[in-house]
């Protein structure tokens, strides 16, 4: 019974047609359960009923004109009750409607379950049977079984039905909302641009060759042209990408090189295969080994591969690889956006980007964040090919694309966009004023830094310091460990840029959603596992090199201070300290011999393992400052995965729980005499840093992209009036609650455009 549920399920995602994948599951259903009838009703919110779409036994007129009210017969309370209903006589039962349209005088039995996805009804199944009698529990079981599995496919079905009836033309332009993961806030609206679909090798049907001197002549030929377009591509993007772009177009030389693929393509033109098939064995060979790979990123690496023999194959087939003729406003949209697609568009026009896979911290998703592009991940189950030349308007504040929106939307949507605009000036004079509110207290507004060298300057300046130097990006980039002297000369690019401000840097933090893609492990609760800490810890070698290249860095300078992530036990804060100190003791012992000052850096824990926070008094004691990550911090006091897009709807910093918890950490350590600061996403958000300030927070770490904004906001605030909105937040039970109440603060203070925005 289960092959056969599955087979239905699978029927009903290859048929493109809502309306058609919902009568085959009637007549398979009425088929497989050896019953009369079975019915499928949709639910319409605007019109409150539900509408039969599709069925098998009742009158086949009544389908797409029969509405069931929601609170109309069996099939409302089924919505109502949001659970099944199994009668033996349906005509007997209270809540029967009679529709003469249906035909359905003949039976009797009835059982209904709804369809829910997401906590919304969707819409209701039904069976219906002759005889009097009630369908057994395994009947039931198995209907529910069935909705369960049908609500996925039917809401990726309906975004699916409904562009392809625009397709069609019976609706030109029916807007539907799009849901996927927020990977880059900001709003957008641009046509959808699907990278045109070219010959491609995937497609090439293998053929053998005797001409092999010809056949390595054109290959070659081949990869020459493409090293010109990747030297070209790189060109045109120096200095207004992050390094990340850069990296990936050195990595395609190497691979183009003689000693890797290219080697084995002109081993393959010699077993007799023309240039195209050899490319295409060899390719297809790589990328199957890297998609194999249990390591995320060494996975991503096969896109890479593909990416970069499709360049190859086109000019072997004599197919220019132009650039494409696009709008001027451009949404771009693909299964994977690769950091290369990113830059083959003018600068400004990209104006957002929807990758099909892909999560938050993906490398699309940190590239874009990074670019300053509004960004949305993984919408998993809708083709590709129905956002091309659409209409779209992008939110990457919350994860939606809205397809074909309605006059009212998009004017709502352009509104917002010119809003932004106007904000983002406004916000941007306030880039250099010091923070101090209205009522006279100085703020210290310290910048996250790490993600891209050159995006990082921008920002420092207008800082009072880097309270977060995240160190894992460049090991996340590279295809083994930096060595100690590359790791020398990145931080003190970072010290020696700002010798009189604080630099926080933070030890190496991999693991759980940020995979090395040289550490290759997999595990089933990775953000549970061997993360931050635990990883450097059981790897003495790693840990040390690395801080020896932090002091290395900070030999003659006073600015280092150095962090330790994802701390449990006092156990670990020891033993990092232990570890310090004997590299502290080397590097010194060099200095001293070349009569140089190393200072020793202060050394301090991240707060955001809850665990932790209840041995604040005991921490103190070792180490010499505190900061917060709201990030982990809510996702392990939650208990929800900041990446999974399932959840994503329960992970909220302002969950009564959390506030409180900060809170309590905020009255600890005023009594310990350690500074504070608190580096997470909160700390960004408008009403995080008025809420965090009147907790008596005085340090906050930002992105820098939101320092002007963090510098707004505090300026435009009054403490004594901050405090009091805590304390009635503080009464709230629910996250809902307590942003309305600071979004309504955020409005009389004046900063009503950051709600409007989402900001
Ligand atoms: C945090 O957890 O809040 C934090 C700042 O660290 P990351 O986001 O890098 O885990
Ligand atoms: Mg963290």
């Amino acid at each position: 019974m289960l092959t056969k549920l599955k087979e239905i399920v699978q029927e009903i995602s290859q048929i493109p047609v809502l309306e058609e994948a919902l009568t085959c599951v009637a007549q398979r259903l009425v088929e497989v359960m050896q019953i009369d009838c079975c019915s499928v009703y949709l639910a319409d919110y605007q019109e409150q009923h539900f509408r039969l779409v599709a069925t098998e036994g009742l009158s086949a007129d009544a389908v797409g004109r029969v509405a069931i009210g929601f609170s109309e017969g069996l099939i409302g309370l089924i919505g109502q009750r949001e659970e099944p209903i199994n009668v033996a006589d349906a005509q007997a039962h209270p809540r029967f409607k009679h529709y003469p349209e249906v035909k359905e005088e003949s039976y009797h039995a009835f059982l209904g379950t709804p369809i829910i996805h997401q906590r919304r009804v969707l819409g209701v199944i039904s069976v219906q049977q002759k005889q009097r009698r009630k369908f057994s529990e395994q009947d039931e079981a198995l209907l529910v079984t069935l909705a369960v599995q049908m609500a996925l496919e039917i809401a990726n079905a309906e975004a699916r039905g409904a562009l392809q009836l625009s397709e069609s033309g019976v609706k030109t332009h029916k807007q539907r909302s799009i849901w996927g993961i927020p990977g880059s806030p900001g709003l957008a609206i641009g046509e959808g641009v699907v990278p045109s679909a070219r010959a491609h090798l995937r497609d090439y049907v293998l053929r053998k060759s005797k001409k092999t001197k010809r056949e390595v002549k054109e290959y070659r030929a081949a990869v020459v042209a493409t090293k010109q377009d990747i030297a070209e591509l790189n060109e045109r993007i120096e200095g207004s990408v992050p390094e990340d772009v850069a990296t990936i177009f050195q990595m395609y030389d190497l691979l183009l090189d003689a000693n890797s693929l290219g080697h084995e393509v002109e081993d393959k033109i010699k077993e007799g295969w023309d240039a195209a098939s050899a490319l295409k064995i060899v390719s297809e060979d790589y990328q199957h080994r890297f998609s194999r790979m249990s390591d995320p990123y060494m996975r991503e690496r096969a896109i890479d591969v593909a990416d970069l023999s499709n360049r190859v194959f086109l000019h072997l087939v004599a197919e220019k690889t132009d650039f494409e003729q696009v709008a001027d406003e451009v949404i771009l949209v693909a299964d994977v956006v690769s950091a290369a697609m990113l830059a083959e568009y003018p600068a400004g026009s990209l104006k957002g980007i929807v990758s099909l896979k892909g999560a938050t911290n993906s490398h699309t998703a940190i590239l874009a964040r990074a670019m300053g592009i509004p960004a949305v991940m993984g919408i998993s189950d809708v083709p590709l090919s129905l956002f091309g030349g659409r209409q779209l308007v992008l939110d990457g504040y919350v994860g939606e694309i809205k397809v074909n929106p309605d006059e009212g939307t998009l004017e709502h949507y352009k509104l917002l966009v010119e809003e932004e605009q106007e904000l983002e000036q406004t916000i941007a004079g306030y880039a250099d004023i010091e923070a101090t509110t209205q009522d006279g207290c100085s703020i210290e507004l310290l910048i996250n830094a790490g993600l891209s060298a050159e995006l990082d300057a921008n920002y420092l300046a207008s800082g009072d310091g880097v309270g977060l130097y995240r160190t894992e990006i460049p090991f996340m980039q590279r295809e083994r460990f930096p060595s100690e002297q590359e790791q020398v000369e990145l931080y003190r690019q970072m010290l020696t840029a700002y010798p009189d401000k604080t630099v926080t840097m933070r030890t190496l933090d991999v693991g759980g959603d940020k995979p090395l893609p040289y550490l290759n492990y997999t595990e089933d609760n990775p953000f549970l596992g061997w993360r931050g800490i635990r990883v450097t810890l059981d790897h003495p070698e790693i840990f040390i090199v690395q801080v020896r290249a932090m002091l290395r860095a900070s030999i003659g300078y006073s600015n280092l201070q150095i962090m330790l992530p994802m701390i449990t036990s006092l156990s670990e804060v020891r033993e990092a300290k232990r570890l310090i100190s004997q590299a502290y003791y080397e590097v010194n012992e060099d200095a001293v011999k070349k009569n140089q000052v190393l200072n020793r850096p202060k050394v301090g824990v991240m707060l955001e393992v809850p665990a932790i926070i209840y041995q604040l008094h005991e921490v103190a004691k070792l180490v010499d400052f505190f900061s917060i990550g709201s990030n982990d911090l809510t996702q392990y006091l939650l208990a929800v995965d900041r990446n999974n897009a399932r959840v994503s709807n329960i992970y909220n910093s302002y969950h009564p729980s959390v506030l409180r918890v900060l809170v309590q950490i905020a009255e600890t350590v005023s009594g310990l005499d350690k500074p504070i600061t608190l580096c997470g996403e909160m700390a960004s958000d408008a009403g995080g840093i008025v809420l965090l300030l009147a907790m008596g927070y005085r340090k906050l770490s930002v992105n820098g992209q939101n320092l002007a904004k963090a510098k707004w906001v505090v300026s435009h605030m009054k403490l004594a009036r901050a405090e009091q909105l805590l304390a009635d937040i503080l009464q709230k039970s629910d996250p809902e609650e307590v942003q309305e109440l600071l979004n309504l603060e955020l409005e009389n203070m004046g900063l009503g455009g950051l709600v409007r925005a989402g900001k």
